[in-house]
């Protein structure tokens, strides 16, 4: 699949290709054929959609060419996860990950595994219900902008610095050009907004592309996470239909969040942990707060104290995620030892919070979700030591 010159076609939803039939004088029901081929259907480009009269298929190549983001590297890891390096009509690059199964199975899984063998572990653990993965299930991981901003400092995208945000199409591109390359339809996809960049500082992109993908993906398999950028909330909480939450914290407390997490200053925990309280959590559903765990920065017992304090009452799951290293973009930066991660784990288990944790099975594995920089970019900012 080559670059096309717009990949907009992909991001306008059903009633927008309603109303560009009706500015086409068109019947309104040749834009829900349109649309229908294109997101149901799967077609690819407008000679793929035959329901209509061959001069509107030539107007949509003309007026909305449809064309994927190219794939331009991919990387399979021993997991069976693929990362994929897509480059956008720009020339900017992006990165995706396909990861087979159902993760938060297979986390839950892996913490009981660490539970039955492990020492210190509590015997109540109030862990979430264990559930067997159906093979067919996968989930696709999406970037939301070119690079990032936010410069969390333990984040190998934050190294690349701000980039631009990725419109609604070039995130629908981005997932159809995964499926295709993998050979997977989307109604089985689950999808994490984990990739490149704050989803929340798109919003226009990302509820661009919510407004299609949930005609064909149901919107409990869609996560999109944020490091927390309080304003926007209300917008997203307020959608008719909203995605699944995560958030990541990272820190319970100011000081330790700032330190790792320079956004915190401007948007501090006690207006995160209320615009938490303020979102509305289907029944049976909870926010996922995700907590990278980093060797002496924020890995202690005290932390997980007061993280069990911070989470009082929030309807919210811990995904403990030890740091994935990297020796050139963060160089010195350590996860925790395999018994301070158990430790930290069984602190917010005896705590009644409900947590699980995201072991990689090595370098290469799935975690790289989160962990994605457009590999062949040259960061602008330099590698920063803790
Ligand atoms: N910007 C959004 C979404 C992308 S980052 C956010 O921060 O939530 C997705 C996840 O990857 C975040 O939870 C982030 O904390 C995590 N992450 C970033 N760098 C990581 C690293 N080096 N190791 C493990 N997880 C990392
Ligand atoms: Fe941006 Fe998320 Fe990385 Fe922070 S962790 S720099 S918010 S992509």
């Amino acid at each position: 699949m080559t670059i096309a010159p717009s990949p907009e076609a992909l991001g306008l939803s059903m009633p927008q290709w309603e109303d560009l039939a009706r500015r086409w004088s068109v019947p309104r029901y040749r834009g829900r054929q349109i649309f229908d081929a294109l997101h149901r259907r799967g077609a690819r480009s407008a000679a793929g959609i035959h329901e209509i009269p061959r001069e509107l298929r030539d107007r949509l190549d003309l007026e909305m060419p449809i064309g994927l983001p190219a794939i331009v590297k991919s990387e399979e890891s021993r997991d069976g996860s693929v990362k994929y390096g897509l480059a956008l009509a720009d020339g900017a690059l992006i990165e995706a990950v396909y990861m087979p199964g159902d993760p938060a199975a297979a986390e839950v899984n892996e913490f009981e595994d660490a539970r039955a063998v492990g020492e210190g572990f509590p015997p109540r653990v109030p862990s979430p219900v264990s559930r067997v993965p159906a093979p067919g299930k996968f989930t696709v991981c999406l970037s939301s902008q070119t690079g990032c901003a936010v410069d969390c400092a333990f984040c190998v995208t934050g190294r690349l610095g701000g980039g631009r945000n990725l419109t609604a199409g070039e995130i629908v591109g981005q997932l159809y050009a995964v499926l295709d390359a993998v050979g997977r339809k989307s109604d089985s996809a689950r999808i994490v907004f984990m990739g490149m960049g704050e989803p929340f500082l798109n919003p226009d992109g990302v509820i661009g592309a919510l407004d299609v993908l949930f005609e064909v993906i149901p919107r409990r398999r869609v996560t999109v996470s944020t490091s927390g950028i309080t304003p926007a909330f209300a917008r997203f909480a307020a959608l008719p239909r909203r995605p699944n939450l995560a958030v990541s914290l990272n820190a319970a407390d100011d000081e330790t969040r700032s330190s790792i997490m320079p956004i915190n200053r401007t948007y501090p925990l006690d207006g995160l942990i209320r615009a938490m309280r303020a979102w509305p959590v289907d029944p049976r559903r909870r926010i996922t707060v995700e907590y990278v765990l980093i060797a002496g920065r924020n890995d202690t017992a005290q932390d997980a104290q007061r993280l069990v304090r911070l989470l009082d009452r929030i309807p919210a799951k811990v995904n403990l995620i030890p740091l994935n290293e990297d020796p050139t973009y963060l160089p010195g930066w350590k996860r925790p030892a395999e018994e301070v991660i158990d430790r930290f784990a069984a602190t917010l288990s005896a705590g009644d919070v409900a947590v699980t944790v995201r072991r990689s099975r090595g370098p290469d594995a799935a975690a790289a979700c989160g962990q994605l920089k457009g590999r062949t970019q040259d960061p602008r900012k330099a590698p920063r030591a803790p």
